[in-house]
C-alpha cells in the first residue's frame, strides 16, 4: 500500500527583501552529510547579496581541525561568528571517547575567549544516547560544561532532544529518563541551579514538546526556530504562545531544509522561519523579521 503524505507548507512565500539572520548553521561545513548543490561562496553570496542577509552564527563541534577552518573562513568572509561547541556522549561514542577528541575544551574555550560570540551547540540528547549509564554521563558532562564556563558570559546555543517512544530504554522502562519533557526539566534545573541568566540561552531548534515553547519563553528563554518550521507542523506547533520578543531563527544548515524531501539547506532559507513565524502570529514579515534581527543582535552583542 502507499500513501501520499500531507503537504503540510504554509501557503505564503517568503518577503525576499526583509532582513534576515541565521542564528545557527553549520556554515561552512567541513564533512557534510550530503554534498552540497553549491558552493559555499555562492551560499554566502545569497545570503549577503541576493537576500537582505545581516549575519550568520555557524556552530562548530570544537574538534579542532574544525575550529581552524572555520577561523580560516569567517577571517576570508565578513559577517560569520563562531560558536564553540562539544561533543555528547551516545551510544556510539561514551564519556572516553569525547574526552580523547577534546580533552582541553573547558581551557580552550577561557584561553580563546575573542574568537566566539557563544558556547554550544551542545547539550543533552536521548535518542543518540539511550541507555542508562550514557544518559547520565550526558547530564553530568553538561552540568560541568556549565559550571565551568559561566564565569565566561557567553550566551549557550542549546541542542535538547528529548527521548520519544522510540527512545525507550527498554532495561528501565520505568525510568524518568524515558519521559517525553525530562532533558527539559533537568536542563532548567542546572541552569537554575547554577545560575545562568536565561535571557543567554538559545534553545536550538526547538523540539517541544509544545506546552514547552510559552513555558520557558516566560522563563525568559530564547526558541530558536528552524527553516523547516515552513513545510512541517510540528515545528510550529512548538512557537505557538511564544512572544516575538523571545524568538530567534536558524537553518541549522545544512539540516532543516524547509520543505519536505528538501534537499541541501542552505542559511539564505532562513527566510522561510521568518515567514513560519509570521503565518503563525498572524503578523506582517517584515514587522517580524526586524525584530528577530534585534533579538539576534542583542543575544549574541552584536553590533
Ligand atoms: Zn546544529
Amino acid at each position: 500500500m502507499s500513501y501520499r503524505r500531507r503537504d503540510e507548507s504554509i501557503p505564503i512565500q517568503p518577503d525576499q527583501d526583509m532582513p534576515i539572520v541565521d542564528c545557527h548553521a553549520h556554515f561552512p561545513d567541513r564533512e557534510p552529510y550530503r554534498k552540497p548543490t553549491h558552493s559555499y561562496d555562492s551560499q554566502y553570496e545569497s545570503f549577503f547579496e541576493k537576500h537582505n542577509g545581516q549575519f550568520i552564527i555557524t556552530s562548530s563541534s570544537v574538534y579542532n581541525h574544525e575550529y581552524q577552518y572555520h577561523l580560516d573562513f569567517i577571517k576570508e568572509h565578513k559577517g560569520i561568528y563562531l560558536t564553540m561547541g562539544c561533543l555528547k556522549p551516545s551510544d556510539r561514542y561514551g564519556m572516553d571517547a569525547v574526552m580523547e577528541e577534546h580533552p582541553d575544551f573547558i581551557d580552550f574555550l577561557e584561553n580563546q575567549q575573542d574568537s566566539y560570540v557563544g558556547i554550544g551547540e551542545f547539550g543533552l540528547d536521548f535518542h543518540h544516547g539511550k541507555s542508562l549509564s550514557i544518559r547520565q554521563e550526558q547530564i553530568d558532562y553538561f552540568q560541568k560544561v556549565i559550571q565551568e564556563t559561566k564565569h565566561l558570559n557567553k550566551p549557550y546555543v542549546l541542542h535538547v532532544r528529548n527521548a520519544t517512544q522510540r527512545d525507550i530504554d527498554h532495561k528501565n522502562p520505568n525510568h524518568e529518563f524515558n519521559q517525553r519533557d525530562f532533558c527539559n526539566k533537568v536542563i532548567v534545573r542546572i541552569l537554575e541551579e547554577e545560575g545562568v541568566k536565561p535571557e543567554s540561552v538559545q534553545w536550538h531548534c526547538f523540539s517541544g514538546p509544545a506546552e514547552w515553547g510559552p513555558k520557558l519563553a516566560k522563563m525568559g528563554y530564547f526558541i530558536s526556530v528552524p527553516s523547516s518550521a515552513y513545510g512541517f507542523n510540528r515545528w510550529r506547533r512548538n512557537i505557538q504562545g511564544v512572544p516575538l520578543d523571545k524568538l530567534l531563527t536558524e537553518t541549522d544548515s545544512c539540516f532543516q531544509h524547509p520543505f519536505k524531501m528538501g534537499g541541501f539547506n542552505t542559511p539564505a532559507n532562513v527566510k522561510y522561519a521568518v515567514a513560519a513565524i509570521a503565518y503563525v502570529n498572524k503578523m506582517d514579515q517584515l514587522d517580524v523579521a526586524e525584530q528577530i534581527v534585534d533579538n539576534a543582535k542583542k543575544f549574541f552583542d552584536i553590533k
